[in-house]
């Protein structure tokens, strides 16, 4: 895996529809190899690879350059802060106030959407020649913690469509004019993307799609079920995994774009989850689709690497910064908690009263910020790549779970009647981080990878 990731972070750190800057097809046995080559390798033997990778990945990221080759159309150029700036305005505006009752409700944010897409935030990762402003892991980092601090579904909703948008951008060079008019629509704001890869035949196993697309003269016609898709019935295009026609094994997909409006595309069913409710994460059916080869974003067969290449890396990373907007939220309810509960008879707060309570206040303190400076390490790798980047990728979505439910749970404890009894946000901070353990790759999947490239064996 390590050197497919990193050739594909070349490809989609410069990945403008009509080039491809791919080292070649590497099958899925190769790229197992070089994955156990990899972690194994003494450090500095990959730098070459991963110094081309990151090169480009820093030329797009964050980059103050490639900010002031925006072309404005509206004046403004868009830098990290202001980026940042926009997101904690919306999620003041719009999200915080109705996070509690869409999450009650189970009721997706189109004004969220809406307020995204004006802002530019939507396009935010594309190329300034796409229109775009170019900005990269970084900013995407900080963007996704604050929406995640005031209303992780929106979050979560955001997360995905960023990776609709950088997997449509990756595309092969022979769909760019079927992709190009829909990134148009990014940039302008009225397109929302997101994924569509698990089935109930794979379950959480999201590269082994049970689908298959058939042959449709130069097209293909597909006919799938996918379990849970993020902004189902919202989303204008879903980036749909199946089986390549004639691929061989489990793992030899295909993605292709399906915009929502495709006959035969159809949400399945209601979406009552226990967290993230206000995300639309619900079924969604593609019943014969017919999507043209201008819509088929890789080649036969190479799904599987971008999903590991050009997905793997940006999920985790906004999973985890996910998970610290929800332990950031949970810190500042229950200090608050704890400021304004009052023992009348002794006439103190409860912060003030229990010394137990200051001390796991603290613990929740001293987690998030350590969850926080996993992020800027990962932030880091992602623009310097190295020899341990891609560990950095799998350890970060893993431990950052685990962070944000341990919190969340201390958050309980401490806000104890208040909180059980929902007269306080910390409940629904409580069930959203449990959906981070178990969006694939779970928690599980990560640490068994992780446990199997230490010991140089083959992930899949
Ligand atoms: C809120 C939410 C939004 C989602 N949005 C999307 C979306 O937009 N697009 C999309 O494609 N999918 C989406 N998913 C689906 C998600 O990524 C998983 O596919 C799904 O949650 C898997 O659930 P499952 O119970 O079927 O997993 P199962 O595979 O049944 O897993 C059950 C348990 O087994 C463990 N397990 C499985 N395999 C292994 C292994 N090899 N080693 C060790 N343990 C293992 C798991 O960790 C888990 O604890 C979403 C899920 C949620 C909760």
């Amino acid at each position: 895996m390590g050197t497919v990731f990193l050739a594909s972070m070349c490809r989609y750190s410069s990945g403008v529809p009509g080039r491809d800057h791919a080292s070649g097809r590497l099958t899925r046995s190769v790229a197992l190899l070089d994955t156990r080559r990899e972690l194994a390798r003494p450090a500095g033997a990959s730098s070459k690879v991963c110094k081309n990778g990151l090169t480009s990945l820093r030329i797009l990221g964050d980059n103050p350059e490639s900010a002031k080759q925006i072309p404005p159309d509206n004046g403004e150029i868009m830098t990290h802060d202001e980026a940042t700036l926009r997101a904690r305005e919306i999620a003041s505006r719009v999200l915080a106030p109705a996070a509690g009752p869409n999450d009650k409700a189970g009721r997706f944010s189109t004004e969220a959407v809406d307020s995204l897409g004006q802002s530019g935030l939507l396009a935010l990762m594309l190329p300034p020649d796409l229109g775009g402003p170019g900005l990269g892991p970084r900013t995407f980092a900080a963007v996704a913690a604050t929406l995640a601090e005031a209303d992780a579904s929106v979050a979560m909703v955001y997360l995905m469509h960023i990776l609709g948008v950088a997997t449509i951008r990756s595309a092969r060079p022979s769909a760019a004019k079927g992709v190009t008019p829909l990134l148009q629509e990014v940039v302008a704001g009225r397109h929302l993307s997101t994924l569509a890869f698990s089935e109930p035949g794979s379950r959480s196993h999201f590269w082994a799609p049970m689908s298959r697309a058939r042959r449709n003269g130069s097209g293909v016609c597909i006919s799938a079920k996918k379990s849970w898709v993020t902004s189902a019935g919202y989303a204008k295009s879903y980036i749909v995994s199946s089986l390549a026609p004639d691929g061989a094994g489990p793992t030899d997909s295909t993605l292709y774009l399906v915009p929502a409006d495709t006959p035969g595309v159809s949400v399945a069913g209601a979406w009552d989850g226990l967290g993230l409710r206000a995300n639309a994460s619900a079924p969604l059916a593609l019943d014969d689709c017919r999507v043209p080869s201008s819509f088929q974003l890789t080649d036969d067969g190479a799904g599987f690497q971008v999903m590991l290449n050009v997905v793997l890396p940006l999920f985790n990373l906004g999973a985890a910064c996910v998970a610290l907007g929800l332990c950031r939220a949970a810190v500042a309810g229950t200090t608050a908690h704890l400021k304004s509960a009052r023992f009348e008879h002794l006439g103190q707060s409860l912060g003030e009263s229990l010394p137990t309570l200051r001390a796991q206040l603290a613990s929740m303190q001293i987690d998030t910020d350590g969850l926080s400076a996993r992020i800027d390490d990962l932030i880091e790798h992602l623009e310097s790549p190295r020899e341990a980047t891609m560990l950095r990728v799998l350890e970060s979505k893993a431990a950052a779970g685990d962070v944000a439910i341990g919190v969340t749970s201390t958050a309980m404890r401490i806000c104890g009647g208040a909180a059980f009894s929902k007269h306080m946000s910390i409940e629904r901070l409580f069930r959203d981080a449990h959906a981070g353990a178990v969006m694939a790759p779970t928690g599980d999947v990560l640490r068994e990878f992780i446990g199997k490239a230490l010991l140089g064996m083959p992930l899949f």
